[in-house]
């Protein structure tokens, strides 16, 4: 711990925070809690800069339970905020962002205190050989290669590392687990495995820009206004997500009896009945392939003819198991009885809308790249996944993409994997090369 923040207990609370002379924030935290480790670095900087204005303090939550009851903190890390002896701002938990904490430290100092303090702070420049977006598994396995390569690594990610695995209720068909393990187990042993072989984590970050260069030079990387990263090597792996329908009930009802992966969930609708949302080549595929666990699939599809290609199509129509809605859209989603689920749906010709109980439902609209601030010199293909060829290079030299943010036909774990091995290894043999053609300059006495 730093030496601006403090480390309090229980019987201290009173004296130090609720009767304190100056604004408190006081931070929960855990022992073997990512987000945890994601603050700390954030919560000592911000420590160092308002150490004059406002105590910064730490409560081991595990050993100060009564506390954290009295205070209902249920989860670590928890930023509590007190000013005059109560709390002054919403709660902020989970993978805080440094933005998050900087605009809450904004509101309890004076506006000429806040700009002159943040004035004072100094941009930073840090240098790496191989800087990977993303910490989803392909991210968390270039990690793995590239820094028991002993190459000086970094991952950074917006949200907490994990990616898509993280929040997927079961997986099932990922080799060496044995059978079905739950997604945050699979992510945090890899993320465990990728700090363990060296590389460094930045969680819960910013990134403010990313400039590749176009002529295999450095390239450099943005992040909470001020860090600048700069690596010879560059690891896309930001992933993509399926596309959202945004309606009512999705998000609450993700892994709880709505999925957006057939390969991965289909297996758990065994003998009952799934409705299928879309209509293009992926919906049909996955209706298909759903057709082998479930009695009855109904897609339903905005159009009044599917897009998918015309085989699928034909398929699809010969399959006794799938039934159609078309011209519908769903509007809801409701959990029903008995562990079923509710879906509205609108006709869209009539305006009529209908209720369809239903043991699960597959959304099939899409995925989309995460794709921001990826540079405009970057071949992409026409829905903007990267292209790159097998080595995982991408038209820019010394810069790489693997997983699911690739142009490719599967997107899995272990393909996500697969990539991030084959990204972590060329990244390794770039730097090499790198470093030779540095040593023959040198002999050369030419600048390198
Ligand atoms: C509901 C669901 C269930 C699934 N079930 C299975 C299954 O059972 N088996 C299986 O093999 N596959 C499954 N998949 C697919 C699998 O999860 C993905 O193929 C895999 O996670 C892709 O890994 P990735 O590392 O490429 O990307 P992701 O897992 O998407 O990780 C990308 C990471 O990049 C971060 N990121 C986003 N934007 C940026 C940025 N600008 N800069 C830096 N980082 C960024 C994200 O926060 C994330 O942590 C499932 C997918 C879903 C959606």
């Amino acid at each position: 711990m730093g030496k601006h923040v403090t480390e309090i207990n229980e019987s201290q609370f009173e004296t130090l925070v609720t009767g304190s002379d100056k604004p408190v924030i006081l931070d929960f935290y855990s022992t073997e809690c990512p987000p945890c480790e994601a603050l700390a670095s954030k919560f000592e900087e911000y420590a160092e800069l308002f150490s004059d204005y406002i105590y910064f303090y730490k409560v081991f939550r595990q050993e100060n339970r009564s506390l954290a009851n009295q205070l209902n903190v249920q989860s670590s890390p928890t930023l509590l905020f007190f000013n005059n002896g109560r709390e002054v701002a919403k709660r902020l938990s989970g993978g805080i962002r440094k933005q998050e904490l900087k605009d809450t430290i904004q509101n309890m100092v004076s506006p000429e205190v806040f700009q002159n303090v943040m004035s004072r702070r100094k941009k930073t420049n840090r240098k790496a050989d191989v800087i990977i977006l993303g910490g989803g598994p392909a991210g968390l396995t270039a990690a793995i290669y590239s820094a028991q390569a002993k190459l000086n690594t970094i991952l950074i990610d917006p949200a907490l590392p994990g990616g898509q695995v993280a929040t997927t209720h079961m997986i099932s068909n990922y080799p060496g687990t044995g059978g079905p393990v739950p997604g945050w187990e699979l992510s945090h042993k890899m993320l465990e495995q990728a700090k363990e072989s060296g590389a460094e984590i930045l969680a819960a970050v910013d990134i403010t820009s990313l400039k590749c260069s176009k002529i295999g030079e450095t390239h450099y990387i943005q992040i909470d206004e001020d860090l600048e990263l700069e690596s010879p090597v560059v690891i896309l792996a930001m992933g993509a997500d399926p596309r959202k329908l945004g309606i009512p009930g999705e998000s609450e009802y993700r892994g709880k009896g709505i999925s957006y992966c057939a390969t991965c969930d289909g297996k758990y609708f065994d003998g009952k009945e799934v409705v299928v949302i879309g209509g293009g080549n992926s919906a049909i595929e996955e209706s298909l392939f759903l057709t082998r666990f479930a009695t009855k699939v109904t897609i339903v599809h905005q159009f009044d003819e599917l897009q998918a290609n015309k085989t699928a199509q034909e398929h699809a129509h010969q399959n006794e198991k799938i039934h159609f809605i078309l011209n519908s859209e769903p509007r809801s989603f409701e959990a029903a009885e008995n562990n079923q689920m509710s879906v509205k749906i609108e006709n869209t010709k009539t305006g009529e809308v209908s209720e369809l109980i239903t043991d699960g439902i597959f959304i099939f609209i899409g995925m989309v790249p995460n794709a921001v601030h990826l540079p405009d010199a970057l071949d992409k293909n026409h829905w903007g996944y990267i292209l790159t060829d097998e080595d995982m290079k991408t038209n820019l030299p010394g810069v790489y993409a693997a997983g699911d943010i690739r142009s490719k036909k599967i997107r899995q774990a272990a393909t996500a994997v697969s990539d991030g091995c084959i990204a972590g290894i060329n990244a390794e043999k770039y730097i090499d090369n790198l470093k030779i053609h540095e040593k023959e300059r040198k002999l050369m006495g030419l600048p390198a």
